[in-house]
């Protein structure tokens, strides 16, 4: 009688280590670049109250309306768990006491659920890295967290992106934008698709960034959101682009970015490779100056983007996986706890070591060969009693005996 093999929820995946070692090498890149604009990292929860995603992101949303995974907890709670960052951010920033203590810099590194159709390089669980900026109003700001964005995604090398930016307008100019904008996919409704209809009534501006090609081409004459800017909103945007090209960052002015959340206003941006089909947008976010008041705090100023960290990982080159630096052989039952001492030695002195486990030296040399090692540390009764042990470099056989602290310095001698 065969059992079905338990698997994983579709669209869930595992991080193995081939896998993890480029993640890995993502977030130390964002590390190393979010440090240099003085950015720290906050880790928040993965389970947060359903209500806060409601408020933020907006029920007319994908994510509210059909993706989250939101459930009633044993003690009648209503508990999600979180499909992006920025609404945590927000109330722990909030929850924190944290409104006056001028403008915070935070990035985080986590997993967020939705439920979407699984595909390539879309996931219902993935890896996002966010940033988060609190108290901060001025274009200025805007183009230096582009600058940052794009200075994290060079640093990992990933060639052909494009940056893309618009601006969503505020509160002032949007509603007269919107009702343009209604009145002009009306008069296509005919031709677009069914969710488009939908979207005309509930949330009309995503209509603009719609993946069906058939909808795209009912747009070419679509108002523009940046035509319509008020001054404050024009002269932002003016700002955010004087900036970028004081540093010589490229980008490209895209009407039809909205993104698909409702808190943002002003600045709104995507990094996007032409390399995963119609999943290529790896970076996005924007300035959200109302969502800390929608929830409840002082009228604060903020902008954020998050990585999707799977779908960078997914443009890297393999990396390869760290191998140990030293496996120790043991020939003979009473070598066995003098070699496990010289193998803590060795790691004491940051060495990589694996030991063999003992038993045949042919089996342990088979696994010394399978761990890909540059030496073998060999110690029998012999080295025991001299207090040394035998070093053989496996690449030309050569082989010495020494105490192991030697052995230490000669090892990391070579791997300079
Ligand atoms: P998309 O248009 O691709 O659905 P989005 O607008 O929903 O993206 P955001 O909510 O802004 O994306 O998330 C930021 C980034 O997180 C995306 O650009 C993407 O790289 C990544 N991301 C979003 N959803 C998924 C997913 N289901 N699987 C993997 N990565 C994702
Ligand atoms: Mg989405």
């Amino acid at each position: 009688m065969s059992e079905k093999k338990l698997q994983s929820i579709r669209g869930i995946h595992d991080g193995l280590p081939a896998e993890v070692a480029r993640w890995q090498r993502v977030e130390q890149a964002a590390r190393r670049v979010f440090g240099c604009y003085a950015f720290s990292e906050v880790r928040m929860p993965v389970l947060e109250p359903t209500e806060l995603f409601v408020r933020s992101i907006g029920e007319a949303t994908d994510i509210v309306s059909k993706e989250m995974y939101a459930f009633t907890d044993q003690g009648g709670d209503q508990i999600c768990l979180r499909p992006e960052g920025t609404a945590g951010a927000v109330r722990a920033w909030l929850q924190g006491g944290l409104t006056r203590s001028g403008t915070q810099r935070w990035y985080y590194i986590g997993p967020m659920f939705r439920r979407e159709r699984p595909q390539k390089g879309r996931l219902r669980q993935f890896q996002q890295i966010g940033v988060e900026m609190f108290s901060a109003a001025g274009p200025i700001e805007d183009a230096e967290v582009l600058a940052m964005a794009h200075a994290f995604l060079s640093e990992l090398g990933i060639p052909g992106l494009n940056i893309e930016i618009n601006s969503l307008g505020c509160g002032a100019c949007r509603p007269g934008y919107r009702e343009k904008l209604t009145s002009y996919l009306q008069q296509r409704a005919g031709k677009l698709c069914e969710t488009c209809n939908e979207r005309i009534v509930r949330n009309p501006m995503r209509v603009l960034d719609c993946k069906v090609q058939s909808c795209q081409q009912e747009l070419t004459d679509a108002p523009e959101m940046v035509a319509h800017l008020c001054d404050g909103c024009d002269d932002h945007f003016t700002g955010v682009q004087k900036g970028l090209d004081a540093l010589a960052i490229p980008y490209r002015v895209n009407p039809r970015i909205v993104r698909g959340l409702d808190y943002y206003n002003r600045t709104a941006f995507e990094i996007v490779t032409d390399k995963l089909g119609s999943q290529g947008t790896v970076l996005a976010g924007g300035r959200y100056d109302g969502l800390v008041q929608e929830l409840g705090g002082p009228a604060t100023p903020a902008i954020g983007f998050a990585a999707g960290l799977e779908r960078l990982a997914m443009l890297l080159d393999d990396v390869p996986l760290a191998t140990p630096d030293v496996a120790v052989v043991v020939l003979g039952e009473e070598a066995l706890g003098y070699s496990l001492a010289q193998a803590d030695v060795m790691r004491k002195a940051g060495l990589s070591v694996v030991h063999c486990g003992g038993g045949s030296a042919k089996r342990q040399f088979k696994v010394a060969d399978r761990e890909l090692v540059r030496f073998v540390v060999a110690v029998g009764e012999d080295e025991m009693q001299a207090g040394v042990v035998t070093l053989k470099e496996m690449q030309n056989g050569q082989q010495q005996r020494l105490p192991v602290s030697e052995v230490v310095t000669v090892i990391k001698g070579q791997l300079l």
